[in-house]
């Protein structure tokens, strides 16, 4: 079944009638992708990533355990209690796959996780099989670790996501079901307390966008209230900021604990503020924005600096080896970032975002599509210590060749499949006066104006590899309407020109140029980024990279993989000299072709420390060097030939 051309849906946020968004998110259908970065790796998630994800969740047990809740066959439940989530999140990122063009088989393996998922649902609307598989005396028993009201919100965002782009309303009519069994026990007269993974507040806002239910938006605003009394206990020894149960949501100053947690729950938060706009609400999210961004936020857009919690750390405890930057967590970033941009219309947001998603997000799947990271460090030292997941099996912590393909909490592989399988959604938006272009790749983008002339135009770019951008009208209407584009934070000097005539000093509004005029058909913008590497050093409070600097090219953060220097196994001894230029050269049959980037620097032999940790300050004296050059790689792309030695941050050359 194909989305109806009558009944377009938007993405996975739709803000269309959100009274307190400044911008109004696209239809689903606004926005195609051509040919180019983005639209391969798409399809790798497409033609791999989302039948290989399939054949997981049979082998994990995922569709067992429904199958076993609604009495088809006889077992035991395995794995986590929130294995639920993944098939949801699966089916999430089936349907946005599938909304373009549709692959039958595809389609056919879906409609059976459908089926079991509509055959367990209890008649009064509940389901979670855990639960009902016996593994749990009663439904609700533990809502600080039952995790499902977390399982009912993937839920409800594939339901969404099927009725948005698919026209299917099969999930939508369970998820409702389930919905109102919820609204039936939790309320202000009626149960109190909420789950202990947020995730259920943005899923229950986004369930009233799409049926107008406001019982539903109640209900997301309950949760969010319940937060913040105390009542959870946490896990082992971390606190209720384990399950955001520290502080009144009104309240947050700073970024505490579990941090998926904390960012689907500010997701979930800045979504109701969209709606009833309260103040409180916004005053909090930005408090709260700012101390991520000012002190816990690494270079790769990753958050959770400790592995113990999955937590965030101190300010500026941004350790790069033992650092934690779960997927999950960097995906949930670049969700709540994006509420805040449709609120603020300010480009920070999106260079949050962009930042978040080319480097963690896009270094947790392998290029193959079917493996996967779940922790994404900075630096690796030894090849054979990375841990690879929350807890896996001991025998499992030494690292393999490659990325595992998939993990005992499963929650990153269909969380990944989810977002680019809906990519589109976040590449611009609209307003009463015109279309702003937030991210960039090569695409298509139509929308009807509230002016009612007919917009269509399109993007031309090799970005994230060259900084030119082309934005070319096809169709418009008589009447002046405005084109946004962001401005990078890393680009310095851009340059711009409309028809070939250069553009001094155009109209910039918080990261925006802003092209106001009366446009016509075949009108070109060009868009010149300037694109260079560059050297970033970072605050000197984070210790863990005091006297080192990061090589980045655009939104890109790159890597030194030990396999690619000159002396082998010495990536501890490396030191980069930022007085010398910094080349860069294509490399079309690496890594799926990628610009590297060569820096000059040098291997300290260290000799006088051989032997010793500490000495007194006195003694050493500086080893004798060789001058090598150093070859970087994006980020992204590490682990990909065969996991070894890694690091973002390269000491500073002494001397
Ligand atoms: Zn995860």
């Amino acid at each position: 079944m194909l989305p109806s051309d009558k009944n377009p849906g938007s993405g996975p946020v739709d803000t269309s009638r959100s009274p307190h968004a400044q911008w109004k998110t696209l239809e689903y259908r606004n926005v195609s992708l051509h040919e180019g970065f983005w639209k391969r790796r798409v399809a790798v998630t497409r033609k791999t990533s989302l039948r290989f994800g399939f054949r997981m969740l049979e082998r994990a047990g995922n569709l067992d355990n429904l199958r076993i809740a609604a009495g088809l066959i006889r077992g035991n439940y395995r794995g986590y209690v929130f294995q639920d989530s993944d098939v949801y999140k699966w089916l999430e990122a089936v349907a946005w796959g599938m909304g373009r063009e549709a692959d039958k088989e595809l389609l056919s393996l879906a409609d059976q996780a459908i089926a079991l998922i509509e055959a367990a649902q209890r008649p009064d609307g509940y389901i979670n099989s855990y639960v009902q598989t016996g593994e749990s005396p009663e439904a609700w028993e533990d809502l600080d670790f039952g995790h499902e009201l977390y399982c009912a919100g993937h839920l409800f965002q594939a339901a969404i996501a099927y009725q948005r782009a698919l026209g299917d309303r099969r999930l939508l009519d369970i998820a409702c079901r389930f919905a109102d069994h919820i609204d039936s026990v939790f309320g202000p007269d009626k149960r109190h307390g909420t789950g202990g993974h947020p995730q259920v507040e943005m899923a229950l806002v986004e369930l009233y966008r799409l049926t107008g239910e406001s019982r539903y938006l109640e209900l997301a605003k309950f949760f969010i209230d319940q937060r913040g009394k105390g009542v959870m206990n946490g896990h082992r020894s971390y606190g209720p900021e384990y399950h955001q149960d520290h502080v009144p949501v009104r309240e947050v100053t700073e970024a505490a604990g579990h941090s998926v947690r904390q960012l689907y729950l500010a997701s979930g938060v800045t979504d109701l503020y969209l709606e009833t706009g309260e103040q409180a609400l916004l005053d909090a999210m930005q408090c709260l924005s700012k101390d991520i961004a000012e002190t816990k936020l690494y270079i790769t857009g990753g958050m959770g600096a400790r592995f113990d919690g999955e937590a965030f750390g101190d300010p500026y405890e941004l350790p790069t080896d033992q650092c934690y930057c779960e997927t999950c967590a960097a995906i949930a970033s670049l969700m709540w970032n994006w509420r805040m941009l449709i609120i603020s219309g300010d480009g920070c947001y999106a260079d949050q975002m962009e930042r978040a998603l080319y480097n963690n997000i896009l270094a947790s799947p392998a290029l193959d599509g079917q493996h996967f990271f779940y922790i994404n460090p900075l630096m690796l030292r030894e090849p054979r210590y990375l841990r690879l997941s929350t807890d896996l099996p001991p025998s499992k912590v030494f690292i393999p060749n490659e990325r595992p393909e998939w993990h005992d909490c499963a929650c990153c592989p269909p969380n990944v499949m989810r977002l680019f399988s809906s990519l589109t959604h976040y590449l611009a938006t609209h307003d009463a006066n015109g279309i702003q272009i937030h991210q960039f790749a090569p695409a298509e983008i139509e929308r009807d104006l509230q002016s009612g002339q007919h917009v269509k135009l399109t993007i031309v770019t090799e970005y994230p590899w060259q900084g030119q951008i082309r934005l070319r009208i096809e169709e418009t209407g008589s009447d002046s309407w405005a084109l946004s584009i962001r401005i990078p934070e890393w680009s310095q000097n851009p340059t711009l020109s409309i028809n070939g005539n250069t553009v001094g000093e155009p109209n910039f509004e918080k990261g925006y140029l802003v092209l106001d005029r009366v446009w016509q058909a075949g009108d070109v913008v060009d868009l010149e980024l300037g694109i260079e590497p560059m050297l970033v050093a970072s605050n000197p409070r984070i210790d863990a990279t005091r006297g080192c600097l990061a090589i980045q090219r655009g939104p890109i953060v790159y890597c030194l993989e030990d396999k690619d220097q000159e002396i082998p196994g010495r990536l501890l001894d490396v030191e980069i000299d930022q007085n010398k230029p910094l080349l860069t050269r294509w490399e079309g049959d690496l890594l799926d072709g990628v610009i590297v980037v060569e820096a000059e620097g040098q291997f300290v032999d260290n000799e006088a420390w051989h032997g010793h940790l500490y000495q007194p300050v006195t003694s050493p004296v500086q080893g004798a060097t060789h001058p090598a050059r150093l070859v970087a790689i994006p980020y992204y792309a590490w682990g990909n030939r065969k996991i070894g030695g890694m690091r973002v941050w390269i000491p500073e050359k002494s001397s």
